[in-house]
């Protein structure tokens, strides 16, 4: 049975998060084609890791 902290005294213990990551630090200019990789999809690091290719197209607002 856990013991008998109360949901505040719960609420207290979980993680304070820092502030908001910079959502620049997620990109980098590819060396090939000049355009911004977003590192967390991995699908389109591993595209601009190819020697040749083409700009990807933008599909995000
Ligand atoms: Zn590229």
């Amino acid at each position: 049975m856990i013991d008998e902290k109360t949901r505040e005294d719960l609420n207290k213990c979980l993680p304070v998060y820092s502030a908001p990551e910079d959502e620049a630090e997620h990109f980098y200019a590819c060396p090939t084609c000049g355009q911004l990789v977003d590192m967390r999809r991995l699908g389109d690091v591993v595209y601009h890791a190819e020697e040749e290719h083409e700009l990807l197209p933008v599909n995000d607002p």
